[in-house]
C-alpha cells in the first residue's frame, strides 16, 4: 500500500478560523521549498505561477516543518484545539 492510500484512512478535523499552523508574509522561497520535500502530507506547494500556497488541514502533526523553519518562516505552531485536528487510524 502506498503512502497516499495509507495517509487516506486518517481523519481530519478542520478548526475553520484558528489555523494551528501560520506562516510570515512572505516566506523566503528557498525556505519554503524546505518545506514543500520535507511535509509527508504534501501541505506547502509551489504553483505553476510561481505562488506560495499553504494549508494546515491535512497536517499530520509530526512537527517537521518546524523543526526546519520554526526559526524562519513558521509564524506559528501549535497542535490543534481539543477535538480538532489528526486522528489515526491504522491498519
Ligand atoms: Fe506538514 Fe508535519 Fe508541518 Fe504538519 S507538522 S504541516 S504534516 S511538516
Amino acid at each position: 500500500v502506498n503512502v497516499d492510500v495509507k495517509l487516506g484512512v486518517n481523519k481530519f478535523y478542520v478548526d475553520e478560523g484558528h489555523p494551528h499552523i501560520e506562516l510570515v508574509e512572505n516566506p523566503d522561497i528557498n525556505e519554503f521549498r524546505k518545506l514543500v520535500n520535507a511535509c509527508p502530507a504534501g501541505l506547502y506547494k509551489i504553483q505553476d505561477d510561481g505562488s506560495l500556497k499553504f494549508d494546515s488541514a491535512g497536517c499530520l502533526e509530526c512537527g517537521t516543518c518546524k523543526m526546519l523553519c520554526g526559526e524562519t518562516i513558521i509564524k506559528k505552531w501549535e497542535y490543534p484545539r481539543g477535538t480538532f485536528g489528526v486522528e489515526y487510524r491504522y491498519g
